[in-house]
Parts: structure tokens; sequence; C-alpha cells
């Protein structure tokens, strides 16, 4: 099928963080507010289109927003509520349409292709986007064309509280003009290079010819010429398809050491959540299945506030198994799945988490990238060194492991993940 007669809608919460704290405390309306961070440290997660105005936005740290914008309110922030609003708005979207995708956790992109037959794509999503409005009371964007790239392009130009279609014959016209910073994905590094050699218009950007665009950004700039000329074929992926990541671990001997295997738990949701924030993802749904030695199966699942921070999934994968680990009995299989997975980031300062444990991710994760997954552990779940016949340590090196010389350090990476995880104590498989 042709772009031509394709019809994406993407719907875009404004200023998502602060218009849930306005709906609570409509007092603060009409002000310049900005969520996480405060005057001293921490960093904008999200501010009100007063504060925009003066020049503050989004991963400034605090300390500059205070200075920009001194009558500023600083709001705390609480990503369980903006999680919660953020299903409300899922739900009325999963209510009327057959295709959409969760983007975001205010994000959301529709495919009304094949439907426009019944429907005038604009009049139902301006209809969709009053819904939204008035039953949760937050405001809303969306934009309407023949991709997703033109159709966030549209939400991001008619913002806040705007619609925009761009049909067809009118994408060339609509995209020439604007900055290339515009084409959602690119990166500042791609945006320095572009720009010095004086690329600054996306018009400019399309009519570059297309191997030249390879030769200097390689795959990622055909990507990028493709967009600017208003092509992109990424599918619609449904909500509920959208992968989970997941990993389980059975046993040699069946087990009932209630320690270990919250130990077990422990690591497990330490790699996922590495995996997860590797490819800056959130989760909104933990699921822990438990085998007894019997083979009897049970699962228990929870919703939570979208996140990716160990701490907080470890002590929920705990507090699942206690509820499903009801019997005396040995167990000889735990796994955990993480699922309602969007794209983000964690947001500092909107958790019971604080800077340092923030930090402390960010730096484990670092030495993770260099050195492999299981260069850093949290200690509950760090097996007794090996020692060999002497009684002497063996010291362990990660990039040295028998038999993985000849892989590439991303499948070595990957294989850790699988094969990690008090290994006599189980084997973990990964599940996709
Ligand atoms: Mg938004």
């Amino acid at each position: 099928m042709t772009d031509k007669e394709k019809h994406i809608i993407h719907m875009d919460q404004d200023a998502f963080f602060v218009s849930v704290e306005l709906r609570k405390n409509p007092d603060l309306i009409g002000k310049p507010i900005i969520v996480g961070g405060n005057a001293d440290r921490g960093v904008v997660t999200s501010c009100s289109y007063e504060a925009r105005k003066f020049g503050v936005h989004a991963a400034m740290p605090g300390r500059m927003a205070k200075q920009l914008c001194p009558q500023a309110i600083f709001v705390r922030g609480s990503m369980d509520e903006y999680s919660k609003a953020s299903q409300e708005i899922t739900e009325i979207i999963v209510n009327r349409v057959p295709l959409f995708e969760k983007a975001s956790i205010d994000e959301h992109y529709i495919d009304m292709t094949g439907m426009d037959k019944f429907f005038g794509c604009m009049k139902f999503a301006s209809e969709l986007r009053q819904t939204i409005i008035k039953e949760t009371g937050l405001p809303i964007s969306f934009g309407l064309s023949v991709n997703k790239t033109v159709a966030k392009i549209g939400t991001n130009e008619c913002k806040p509280n705007g619609q925009k279609e761009v049909p067809f014959p009118e994408v060339r016209p609509f995209l020439n003009p604007l900055a290339i910073h515009k084409i959602p994905g690119i990166g500042n590094a791609t945006y320095k290079k572009l720009s010095e050699m004086g690329v600054r218009k996306i018009q400019t950007l399309a009519e570059i010819p297309q191997d030249l665009m390879f030769k200097i950004l390689g795959q990622h700039g055909l990507g990028l010429w493709q967009k600017a000329n208003g092509i992109d074929l990424s599918p619609v992926v449904p909500y509920r398809e959208r992968k989970s990541i997941g990993t389980q671990t059975t046993f040699e001997s069946d087990s009932m050491d209630i320690s270990s295997m919250k130990a077990i738990l422990s690591g497990m949701v330490t790699n996922l959540t590495y995996e997860l924030r590797s490819q800056q993802k959130l989760t909104a749904c933990i699921t822990v299945t438990i085998r007894y030695s019997n083979f009897e199966t049970v699962t228990q699942q929870a919703r939570i506030p979208y996140t990716a921070l160990d701490s907080f999934l470890i002590a929920k994968a705990h507090d699942l198994f206690k509820r499903l680990y009801t019997k005396r009995m040995l167990l000889r299989l735990i796994g955990v799945k993480l699922s309602h997975l969007v794209n983000g980031y964690e947001q500092i300062g909107l958790y019971h988490t604080s800077e340092e444990e923030y930090d402390l991710y960010q730096a484990m994760d670092k030495v993770r990238d260099h050195y492999g997954v299981e260069s850093v552990v949290k200690a509950c779940i760090v097996k007794r060194p090996e020692r060999d016949k002497n009684g002497k340590v063996i010291k362990y090196n990660p990039r040295k492991i028998k038999g993985e010389e000849h892989k590439t350090e991303e499948e070595r990476k990957r294989s850790r993940i699988r094969t990690f995880i008090n290994s006599d104590l189980g084997t973990a498989t990964k599940l996709d």
C-alpha cells in the first residue's frame, strides 16, 4: 500500500505531567510550572508553556531553569499519578479504534487506513480528541497524515491545543520550509553535522542525492533522507503485541530456599531493567511465574507506574512471589516478565528514588556497557567466588570467556543476560 492511501493519526498530550498537576490543583493554571528537579538540583522533566516562554525546557538543570525564570513554581511530581492518567487516555482510545500503538506515556499512533470509507478521518480524530479532553480534563493535540513521521511533525507544529491535517499532496510543501531539527529522531551530532554543511531546512535535506546522504551518515542518513521526503514505511505496532521482555530460571534440583529464590528474582529483574534502560523503554506491568515440583504453574501480575528502576521492580517481584508461593512445596522454575513497554526514559525525582540512586544506576549501566551485564551486580545475588585447587580465588575476566572469543561484543552481552544469575543454582532462559 502506498502512503497515498494511508491515514495515520498521532496524538500527543500537551505538557502532560504539568497538565496532570494543573488538573489536581487548578490554582496553578496560567503560572510558570516546572515538574521535576528543584531550584538547587535535579532536572526539569516537564514545564508549562508559561515557563517555556522564558526559555525553560525539559532536560534542563533545575538551577538553570530557576535563573531563567525565578518566579517558576517547582512541583515534585508523581509518576504514579502520570501513569494512571496515561491509562485513562489509553482506555478511551482502545474502546474506539481497532489499531493503535502506544508510543510513549502520552503519545498514541492510530492507523485509520481503510476506515476512511466509513468515517471522515479528520472528523473522527477531532471527535476523539474532544472526548479525551472532556473525559480526562487533559489537553491534547493531534496530527493526521499519510505516515507516522509526518503525523508527528504535524502534531508538533500545531501544539498546544491544536489539530492539523497534512493530506498526501501537501506533505512536501508542509515539510519543506521546516528546520531539520523538526524531524523526529534527529540527534544532536547529526544535526550539527548537517548544519555545518549548510543544511538547515528540510527541503535542502530532501534534495541531497540519496547516495551522498548514505556516504555522509550511513543507514541513518538514508532514513533521514526518506523522512525529509515525507516517506516513512514503519507500521503502527499494536499495543498488545508490543514485545515484552522476560527471563526464567529452571533449577537444577528443585528448591525451597526462599532467600536464594529472592536473590535469583533480584538478579533476573536487575538484568531485565538493564536491558530495558538500554532500549530506552519503560514498563507498566510485571509478571512473576513459579512452577512447583509437581509442575503446577502459577502466575501473578501487577500494573505499576511506568518505570525502569531496579529497586521498585525488585520489591514488586518479591511481593508477587510472596503472594504466589503459598504451598510448602519444592520449586522447579521461577520467571519474571516485564510488559506494556513504551518508549521513554526514567524520570528522576518522580519516584521515591533519590538522585543518588539514579546516578548509581547510570554509573552501573556504564560499567555494564563496557564490561558485560554481570560486571556489576547487587551484593545479594553474588555467588561465592570460585577457587582453584590451591584455594586461590579464580580471577574473572568478563572479556575472556571460553568459546566466546569469536562473538561480537553485542552477542556476548546478550548471551550473558541469558546465562548469568547464579549458574550453580539454575539456568536462566531469556523469553521474548
Ligand atoms: Mg506530550
